[in-house]
């Protein structure tokens, strides 16, 4: 479901700066090849991302979704020199497409690409991060945000994506399916959180920054 008005995006999408080259032609190969391409996060939110990134100067980023590594790019841009991102995905299908896009735009050498289920991946993980960008499988999201909680530094940032789930947030409880349970907890469980302070954006489907304080 899109939140704005057609003519806005496209003013919105206008407005805002080009898609790079490598990312538009990621975002043409996944919307040809690759099983439910509208999980990318496409020109608009891959701009927002990489504004973000670019505002917080991270030294250490964690992805906990992969997909084609779209989100990943475009996080990459803020990155501190010498800043590492590291992302993970459980799905092993789509190694080579992400690793060639890795490559093509330059930042193999910034990524540690790991592949496997998050929850069991990120307690291994020693580095503490600066942003953590959620965006896996829904069911998780609380999940993952107590594992990552203290492997955040004060004052960074988690973002968690597809929070307003298509406006499904907004369902009866009795009717709400189990992703969508997920989502409304994970946004009571960030506003109840007196450790972070919080804006939920409306963008695309719902961005919720969090930043520790
Ligand atoms: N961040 C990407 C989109 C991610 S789509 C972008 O914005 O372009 C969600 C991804 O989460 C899928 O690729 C799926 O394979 C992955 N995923 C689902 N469950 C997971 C798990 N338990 N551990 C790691 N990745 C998981
Ligand atoms: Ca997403």
């Amino acid at each position: 479901m899109d939140f704005l008005e057609p003519k806005i995006e496209e003013y919105v999408i206008g407005h805002t700066s080009e898609e790079p080259p490598v990312l538009k032609e990621l975002n043409r190969e996944t919307y040809a090849k690759i099983l439910m391409p509208r999980m990318l996060s496409g020109h608009l939110q891959g701009r927002v991302l990489a504004m973000l990134s670019q505002m917080i100067r991270p030294q250490n980023i964690l992805e906990i979704g992969t997909y084609t590594g779209y989100s990943a790019i475009c996080l990459c841009e803020g990155l501190k020199e010498n800043g590492k991102l590291f992302t993970i995905d459980i799905n092993d299908e789509l190694e080579n497409m992400v690793r060639k896009y890795f490559l093509k735009e330059g930042v193999d050498k910034k990524i540690n690409f790991l592949i496997g289920d998050a929850m069991k991946i990120i307690p291994g993980i020693k580095e503490t991060f600066d942003l953590v960008f959620i965006d896996a499988d829904k069911i998780n999201y609380s999940n993952y945000y107590d594992l990552v909680f203290d492997k955040v530094r004060p004052g960074g940032f988690i973002i968690a994506d597809n929070v307003l789930w298509s406006g499904k947030v907004l369902d009866q409880k009795e009717k709400m399916d189990t992703d969508t349970k997920a989502i409304v907890a994970y946004n009571q469980k960030i506003i109840s959180d007196k450790r972070v302070e919080n804006v939920l954006f409306p963008i695309r489907d719902g961005l919720m920054i969090a930043r520790k304080k």
